[in-house]
């Protein structure tokens, strides 16, 4: 499945200056804006690879010293495809040991590469570029790669070939900084190389957590919503919802039976770094939405909004129609209703007709409320969003891109409505790391069931995380 660039959808999405209306004057100067963007670019790149190159100077003699020693040359070199598909060779210090990558700083002073710019390719990988991309070859390829960038904190949804495209649309010398410096904070942050490990089932006090990529989750949804097929219940895990289920048993039953439970945020990225695993991808709800709302339009699955205040999840529904207007919205409804009209509400859900229910009352609620009616709702997958339809409606401001690229989104959160989200983050997020480094300590307390949901809907396609039957969850 094909899903479209996610970049494209101005709203909670975010998007970098392209889509701004552009007066006449400033369309006619346009190309001479590019050129000095451009030059201006060039010596940012030139100032700074002489700089750290003049500072590391001691450094970088006795490195050449150790790979004369050891190799007998100063430099292995890699053939790749530069700027305007012309041929060029990256260079590492020959030998082995430390600092070896130095030498890549001569490229950027060769102007063979940028500090920033789409990632250098390898002439067979070049060759399979198909002609939309070809763009990504106006401009220097770069040490850094908005693709890396956010790569590291799990969110390239997008995938790279969009993500380089709308780097070489939207270039600026801001931008070309924010991106340096973004990414110099995710290295800090990120702790150096990626754990090896990545397991197809992380586990998180007893709670199996798929670790997959978006776009096959998207499409493990539109299959399993497909007519006749058993239903399902999906869920979606931060760190806040994982201390929830740490004490609240129900809650915890609920994702241990879901067929998917997803992993959602950094907190879980960071989490699994402390098991000595890697996330393959930050697979949130909020970022599938207009997947999900894409996939479905083209599979011709429908789906029903339920949740959030009177007239959220309607405006939701009407912003996605617009953008994909073959997409069958079943119905919406608002999540305060009372007990004596839970049956009604489940019966307009049913009598809709809807292949996917989304229901956004917050967690634990949403997934609990699934549970419980799971056998009552017609819709084969129902899954919790919590405040998707706030961010869609546009009732709540979602996180600018460079805080989600650096995994600051929870930030944006707590500083929007901080009597609500301070518990959640500034206690819930260390005590979630607390959990976690007591998972690291004591594995065994903390072992997956042996058939949890997502062992049952065929998760894992390799080994499962080590399960001891008869182990009791944290929870228990
Ligand atoms: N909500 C609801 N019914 C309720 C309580 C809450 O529909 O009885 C909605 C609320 O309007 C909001 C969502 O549930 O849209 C919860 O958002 P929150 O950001 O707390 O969810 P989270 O993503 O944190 O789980």
């Amino acid at each position: 499945m094909r899903t479209r660039d996610p970049l494209d959808i101005p709203g909670p999405l975010g998007s970098r200056g392209r889509h701004r209306r552009r007066s006449w004057l400033r369309r006619a100067f346009a190309p001479l804006r590019l050129m000095l963007a451009d030059l201006l670019s060039r010596l940012l790149d030139l100032a700074a690879a002489s700089a750290l190159l003049l500072l590391l100077s001691p450094l970088l003699a006795l490195r050449a010293a150790l790979s004369l020693f050891q190799a007998r040359r100063l430099f292995d070199a890699e053939p790749l495809v530069g700027r305007l598909r012309a041929p060029f060779e990256r260079l590492r210090f020959a030998g082995r040991g430390p600092l070896r990558g130095l030498a890549v700083w001569l490229n950027v002073l060769r102007g063979d590469m940028a500090v920033v710019g789409p990632r250098a390719l390898v002439e067979t990988e070049a060759a399979r570029v198909p002609v939309g991309d070809l763009v990504r070859f106006a401009v220097r390829p770069g040490l850094i790669s908005p693709f890396s960038l956010r790569k590291q904190v799990g969110i390239a949804h997008a995938g790279e070939s969009a993500l380089d495209r709308e780097f070489v649309y939207a270039q600026s010398l801001r931008g070309d900084v924010g991106l340096a410096a973004r990414s110099m904070i995710t290295g800090v942050l990120g702790g150096g190389e990626q754990p090896k490990e990545m397991p197809p089932v992380l586990n998180f006090f007893g709670v199996p957590v798929v670790n997959t990529s978006m776009a096959q989750a998207v499409d493990w949804l539109i299959d399993a919503s497909a007519p006749g097929a058993a239903p399902s219940q999906l869920a979606f895990v931060n760190p806040d919802c994982l201390n929830i289920a740490w004490s609240n048993e129900p809650y915890r039953q609920a994702l241990v039976r879901a067929q998917r439970v997803l992993p959602d945020g950094i907190g879980i990225h960071i989490g699994c770094r402390m098991l000595g695993q890697a996330l393959r991808e930050n697979v949130n709800g909020t970022d599938m939405f207009p997947l999900l709302c894409e996939a479905a339009a083209g599979a011709g699955r429908s789906i029903y909004l339920l949740g959030a205040r009177p007239g959220i999840a309607a405006a939701a529904a009407e912003s996605m129609r617009r953008r994909y207007p073959s997409l069958r919205i079943a119905g919406t409804r608002d999540g305060y209703f009372d007990a004596d009209t839970q049956a009604a509400v489940i019966k307009a859900v049913n009598d809709s007709g809807a292949d996917i229910l989304l229901v956004a009352f917050g967690a634990p609620r949403q997934d609990l409320w699934i549970a419980e009616h799971r056998d009552a709702l017609a819709p084969r997958v129902c899954f919790g969003v919590g405040g998707l339809f706030d961010f869609y409606s546009g009732r709540i401001a979602r996180a600018p891109v460079w805080m989600r690229e650096i995994g600051l989104e929870w930030l944006y959160r707590l500083l929007q409505e901080p009597g609500r989200m301070w518990r959640r983050y500034v206690v819930g997020n260390p005590l979630f790391l607390f959990r976690v480094w007591r998972q690291v300590m004591r594995p065994e307390r903390f072992a997956l069931a042996a058939a949890t949901g997502a062992a049952q809907a065929g998760a894992s396609d390799g080994p499962c995380l080590p399960a001891a039957p008869g182990t009791r969850g944290c929870g228990s």
